[in-house]
C-alpha cells in the first residue's frame, strides 16, 4: 500500500508506526510512506498555509489555494481522506475495507480546520477517530494507519493473528493469561492449563460474551442480531 500525508508537520512521520510491526512493514515495503509538506506550496515566502475565518471566530483556517495545490501534485489515485471529528467514525471494518486500497491520500488538519470549499471540490472522504478534539490530523492519522496496516497481508505473523481479537467478530476479547502460573497468590483459571482445546474455546467465548454484555451492550446486539440472519 502506498501512503502519502499531507502535512505542515512532515517530520512527525513514521512516528510510532516506525516502530514494531509496522515499522518492519514499512522497511519491508509491505507500505510506503510519502510526507509530504503542504508548506511547500504556499505563495508567499513565510509559507502561509492558514487565514482568519470569513465571518468571523477564533481560530485560524486552512487555505484553499495552497492545500488545493498540494492535493493537485500528490494526489492522483485511490482514497482521499481528511481526518476530521466529522467524519465517518473509524471502526475495525472501516479497517478493514481501507486495508484494501492500493493507495491512500491523507489530509491532516491544524488550526480550526480546512476550507469547506477544498472537501467539496475534491469530494474527499472524512475520517473521525473518535468523538473528541485532537490538535492535529497526524495523531488521527497514524492511529487509522496503525490500525490499516497491521491487516495488510504479511504484517501480522501466525503467532498475532487477527482470528478472535475484539471487535473481529463484534465481540470484545476473553481475558489472558501468561507464565507465572501463581502471581502474587493469583491463579490462573485453571481451565486454561487443562490441555484441552475443545473446553478452552468454550470458556474463552463464554467470557468473550459476558464481557461484551457487561460492557458493551451496543456491540453484543449487533452480535446477537448476526447470528440471527
Ligand atoms: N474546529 C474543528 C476541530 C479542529 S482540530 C471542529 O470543531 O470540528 C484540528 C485538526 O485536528 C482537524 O482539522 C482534524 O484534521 C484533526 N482532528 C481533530 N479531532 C479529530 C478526530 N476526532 N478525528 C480525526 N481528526 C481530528
Amino acid at each position: 500500500m502506498k501512503v502519502k500525508i499531507l502535512t505542515i508537520f512532515p517530520e512527525i512521520f513514521p512516528g510510532f508506526l516506525g516502530y514494531s510491526l509496522t515499522g518492519k512493514a514499512l522497511k519491508e515495503g509491505i507500505w510506503s510512506l510519502d510526507a509530504i509538506n503542504i508548506r511547500d506550496y504556499a505563495f508567499d515566502k513565510h509559507g502561509s498555509v492558514d487565514d482568519t475565518h470569513c465571518g468571523g471566530g477564533a481560530g485560524m483556517v486552512m487555505r484553499p489555494d495552497v492545500l488545493g495545490a498540494a492535493i493537485k501534485a500528490n494526489y492522483h489515485h485511490g482514497r482521499l481522506i481528511y481526518m476530521s471529528p466529522r467524519g465517518r467514525q473509524l471502526t475495525q471494518s472501516y479497517a478493514h475495507e481501507l486495508s484494501r486500497e492500493k493507495e491512500l491520500t491523507i489530509i491532516c488538519g491544524r488550526f480550526e480546520g480546512i476550507d469547506q470549499r477544498v472537501l467539496d471540490a475534491y469530494n474527499v472522504e472524512e475520517v473521525s477517530i473518535g468523538d473528541y478534539i485532537l490538535t492535529g490530523g497526524e495523531q488521527g492519522a497514524q492511529i487509522m494507519l496503525d490500525a490499516v496496516i497491521r491487516l495488510l497481508p504479511g504484517v501480522l505473523g501466525n503467532s498475532e493473528s487477527l482470528g478472535d481479537e475484539s471487535f473481529e467478530n463484534s465481540l470484545l476479547e476473553h481475558p489472558q493469561y501468561t507464565r507465572p502460573i501463581c502471581w502474587e497468590g493469583r491463579e490462573v483459571p485453571e481451565v486454561l492449563l487443562s490441555g484441552h482445546h475443545a473446553k478452552i474455546a468454550e470458556w474463552r467465548k463464554a467470557q468473550s460474551l459476558e464481557i461484551t454484555e457487561k460492557r458493551r451492550p451496543d456491540l453484543m446486539k449487533k452480535y446477537l442480531d448476526s447470528k440471527r440472519v
